[in-house]
């Protein structure tokens, strides 16, 4: 909280060690910039991005996946979780953009092909009422722009936001299994979808908006997030 206090006030400091910045464009300082390292692939499962041992992970071989690839650009950690927080948290929407930046600089270094559509994994309307916005649009949009790809909000939140911690991962897949719904009629039958998301956890998420989108027969699912 005084960290966020703290960058609204002064918005040239580090947002991650508060280091004062030589430009108000700048978001870390030079240090905090250099922890800043993308994923490897390697050790990750190639469809869900789970960390394992090669190849694909159990979970996928035993149940599949519905993506044929996911990717997440940082660990959730250091400079790149205080990025995030700053977007999530500290009304820092300007953000964005930088976020979106990354992840197409690790969408286009791990050889994603181009996605026909862009989709945003929802958010629950209370939650975008308070916050005022929705990261996950906003990411969504900025890697569109980038992508030159359009962005089409398809899905919508069912259940309020229930809070998540302290749940069984069990009973955390049951509840995100049917919380998304179709928005409004889309069209993405034999089209390639991009989900984007901020944060992977689990992955149920992701798994819980994917087989929404599968009802639309899409020809290929994928997924993007800033952290995993
Ligand atoms: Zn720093
Ligand atoms: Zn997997």
């Amino acid at each position: 909280m005084f960290k966020a206090v703290l960058n609204v006030v002064f918005p040239t400091s580090c947002l991650h060690c508060e280091e004062v910045l030589a430009s108000p464009r700048e978001r870390l300082c030079a240090h905090c910039l250099e922890q800043m390292t993308l994923v490897e692939p390697e050790g990750r499962c190639r469809r869900c991005f789970a960390e394992m041992d090669e190849g694909r992970c159990a979970r996928c071989i035993e149940r599949g996946s519905p993506f044929k690839r996911v990717v997440a650009a940082f660990e959730y950690d250091g400079p790149a979780a205080s990025l995030m927080r700053a977007l999530k948290f500290g009304k820092r929407e300007e953000l964005a953009k930088d976020l979106a930046s990354w992840m197409v600089v690790q969408f286009l270094r791990l050889d994603l092909p181009l996605p026909d559509l862009i989709v945003p994994v929802p958010q629950s309307w209370v939650r975008r009422l308070a916050r005022g916005y929705s990261q996950s649009l906003l990411i969504a949009k900025e890697v569109g722009a980038l992508l030159e790809r359009p962005v089409e909000e398809l899905l919508r939140k069912r259940i309020g936001d229930f809070p998540q911690t302290g749940l069984s991962k069990k009973a955390r897949e049951k509840l995100s299994s049917n919380a998304f719904q179709w928005k409004r009629g889309g069209q993405i039958s034999d089209k390639s979808v991009l989900l984007v998301d901020d944060v992977m956890t689990t992955g149920a998420t992701l798994r819980a908006c994917a087989r929404v989108l599968e009802e639309g027969f899409p020809s290929a699912l994928y997924a993007l997030t800033f952290c995993v």
